[in-house]
């Protein structure tokens, strides 16, 4: 039987900041963060980030302290819920790592609603360090999408499951740059959440025609999860043709910016700038 499958994004998806960022920020590594951001891509930072901060004295302890410390919106654990009560089947895709992420799902009691964590791979060594690999061993060959950043195409990741699984639907939650590329490969029975005023949804208004799935713009969990109760009632009902279209992203300038699909971005994804 078709299902349906949401994806969601982690980082200010799920939580409310990068959680990248939080680490960081919160256990004063900011400065050697930002000085070391144009040397590298960002996930090889992460790693090195970690050495450096394992070398001046934090522990993996006070890593998951500051990690269980992380904001969310109080609405975005019933909206999980709810969907997976719905019978939906809930899936992350995340540029961040499985250490942070399944740190911070078990704090909040939602590990057990999703199916499935694809991101990249962490683990902590011997030393008590925490490693973190890319989800994409670029050292080896390259994704050749160049949509997104060297280390994960989660458009590679979402068009594996359409291959597999094309008969369920799928519903993508997210708001930044590298959630474009999966949403370029939705079909016109998906549905795409993006974060209204972030990347993702800035991408998006460039061109909707562009994306064959429906969009339902959000702004924060409140709404994340009005917009996510409503399509709980119209696509697991599989009376769709009416709730579409009211939450269209209404304030998207339609195609005022033309850009065709295979080009690449307006900005340098390679640029240092912070998630
Ligand atoms: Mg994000
Ligand atoms: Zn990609």
């Amino acid at each position: 039987m078709a299902r349906v499958v949401a994806l969601f994004d982690f980082d200010k998806t799920i939580i409310d900041c990068d959680s990248d960022n939080w680490v960081v920020d919160e256990l004063g590594f900011t400065e050697l963060f930002d000085q070391l951001l144009p040397t590298m891509p960002w996930n090889s930072l992460m790693d090195t980030m970690m050495k450096e901060m394992h070398a001046k004295g934090v522990t993996i302890n006070d890593i998951v302290e500051v990690l269980q410390k992380i904001p969310i919106h109080p609405r975005i654990i019933p909206a999980i819920k709810s969907a997976h009560d719905a019978g939906w089947e809930l899936r992350i895709v995340s540029d961040a790592n499985r250490f942070f992420i399944e740190t911070i799902l078990n704090h909040m009691g939602l590990r057990n609603y999703f199916s499935e964590i694809n991101t990249n791979p962490s683990y902590v060594d011997e030393e008590g360090r925490l490693r973190i690999s890319p989800y994409h061993d670029f050292s080896k060959s390259s994704h050749g999408c160049n949509l997104c950043p060297p280390n994960m195409c989660k458009g590679l990741i979402v068009g594996r499951m359409l291959s597999e699984e094309g008969k369920n639907k799928f519903i993508y939650l997210g708001d930044g740059s590298g959630d474009y590329c999966p949403n370029l490969k939705l079909r016109a029975g998906d549905h795409v959440m993006p974060r209204k005023n972030f990347p993702l949804w800035d991408l998006i208004c460039k061109n909707p025609k562009l994306i064959a799935a429906r969009i339902h713009e959000w702004s924060d969990g409140e709404d994340l999860e009005r917009v996510l109760l409503n399509l709980i009632n119209t696509v697991t009902d599989g009376d769709e043709d009416d709730a579409g279209a009211q939450f269209i992203a209404v304030d998207c300038k339609f195609g005022t910016v033309p850009m065709a699909s295979h080009e690449p971005l307006p900005q340098n994804r390679a640029l240092p700038v912070r998630h």
